[in-house]
């Protein structure tokens, strides 16, 4: 086992310390021996408020905050607002989270809970997202769930956490909604000089914008997301995905939802953790046997988390 030591993060300074927690990153035995290579989790899904999203988020509102913004705003029924919820509260700053209808009740409570107003606003993220800029004024801080440097900044302390190990990985394993969480890893990845490095970033069929984009040539809006994965349903990778999508050492993966549900289920019962299909969506990497024929010895898969999940919907 590797064990993780408190990272140095040389990136993030500023007087706050992070809201975001260095995570364990464990090596799954069952996984190791089912695939033949060491696989390593990174497990985010024990950060405050759920997920990874919390390392960016909490990394851009301390800034946002620094520059004497007054108010957050931002759009997502899902992880990102409720990081945002808690950042601020944390910050002592007002947030409004606008959220589509299709939002959960339970997403509405947990994000009022942190002390945030909920605008319930539109049918997709995107409208939401739309509603949630014509709010921002020049006093505030629109928190982008996935395309903003200052997000790519804090998600990136996940490979210095890595690195503080010891453990250079043949390949990171990530899931991609608007491409945030790759951004970020890229960003360490490169920080550290490891350039034989994968990066796996894997989408669900009906929420992958960046391997439709891949394929376009060209960044693509999707007017529906149609897989259960919510959570990757960005309608758009951004910019900074797209560019890393075309370096050499990245590899698209797009996988039914079945995998990304079935992954989920076989790591709640080996690993006892419950993770929503948008972190199940990397974890098929390993549980589908999609990395098998790259030789490689060790694999790192990000557990990126969620709240959107209940044993329930596992079992
Ligand atoms: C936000 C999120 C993702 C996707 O991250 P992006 O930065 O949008 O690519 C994946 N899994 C979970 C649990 C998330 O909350």
């Amino acid at each position: 086992m590797v064990t993780p030591r408190r990272a140095p993060d040389a990136s993030i300074s500023g007087t706050s310390p992070a809201f975001h927690i260095d995570t364990p990153l464990l090596e799954s035995t069952s996984l190791s021996k089912s695939s033949g290579m060491r696989v390593f989790l990174k497990m985010d899904a024990l950060q405050p408020a759920g997920s990874f999203k919390i390392r960016g988020v909490g990394y851009a509102c301390t800034q946002y905050h620094h520059q004497g913004r007054k108010r957050f705003i931002a759009a997502s029924g899902g992880n990102a607002g409720l990081a945002v919820a808690y950042a601020a509260k944390r910050l002592d700053t007002e947030a409004v989270i606008v959220v589509p209808k299709t939002t959960k009740s339970s997403a509405i409570f947990a994000i009022a809970n942190e002390g945030a107003k909920v605008v319930v606003h539109g049918d997709t993220w995107f409208e939401a997202h739309v509603h949630a800029l014509s709010l921002t004024t020049p006093e505030d801080a629109y928190i982008h769930p996935f395309d903003d440097p200052l997000l790519w900044q804090g998600h990136a302390t996940i490979v210095d956490e890595i690195a503080a190990t010891g453990l250079v990985p043949d390949a990171i394993v990530l899931a991609v909604g608007g491409g945030g969480l790759l951004s970020g890893v890229a960003l360490g990845v490169a920080r550290q000089h490891w350039n034989t490095t994968a990066i796996f970033g894997m989408e669900t069929a009906g929420a992958d914008c960046l391997a439709r984009a891949m394929r376009a040539g060209h960044i693509v809006q999707m007017d529906a997301i149609t897989s259960v994965a919510t959570s990757l349903g960005a309608s758009y990778a951004c910019d900074n995905a797209f560019a890393i999508s075309k370096q050499a050492n990245f590899k698209s993966i797009v996988v039914p939802d079945e995998e990304a549900v079935n992954a989920g289920r076989q790591f709640l019962r080996q690993h006892r953790v419950a993770v929503e299909p948008a972190c199940g969506a990397a974890l098929a990497a390993v549980y589908s046997g999609h990395l098998e024929d790259y030789g490689f010895e060790s694999v790192v898969v990000i557990v990126c988390g969620g709240v959107g999940i209940r044993i329930e919907d596992l079992v």
